[in-house]
């Protein structure tokens, strides 16, 4: 996709109030966005299902950074947490849903021993 049809549609989905994916530009109106979480309940999306398949791991990175810049910063959640999410492909099912751990080998078996949840369904 050029670069002229990137501006198009991300400018159409901001008339429309839309955000929009970081790589193709198309409004979160059109296009179904891919979203991974940086705790059990928190998330984000920077590109669509269709980008976010077709994009490296790096790249993939490299466009929730130019989001992270543009919408996240105040979040107070350092980017190092989203990169880890974007890199392991986390979702809400990778953490425990009683104390928000991170399941290390995706066990889904909460590994802190204050908690004791033995398991959760994914
Ligand atoms: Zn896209
Ligand atoms: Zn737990």
């Amino acid at each position: 996709m050029n670069k002229l049809q990137v501006w198009l549609n991300r400018r159409a989905a901001e008339v429309l109030g839309y955000g929009s994916c970081e790589k193709c530009g198309r409004g979160w109106n059109i296009c179904k966005g891919y979203g991974v979480a940086h705790t059990s309940s928190t998330g984000s999306f920077a590109l669509c299902e269709d980008c976010w398949n077709n994009s490296t791991v790096d790249e993939r990175v490299m466009y929730w950074k130019i989001a992270y810049d543009k919408h996240w910063t105040d979040t107070g959640i350092p980017f190092s947490r989203y990169e880890q999410a974007v890199r392991r492909n986390l979702q809400w099912e990778n953490y425990c849903p009683q104390c928000g751990y991170l399941s290390e080998d995706g066990s889904n078996k909460c590994m802190n021993k204050d908690c004791g949840v033995e398991r959760w369904g994914i």
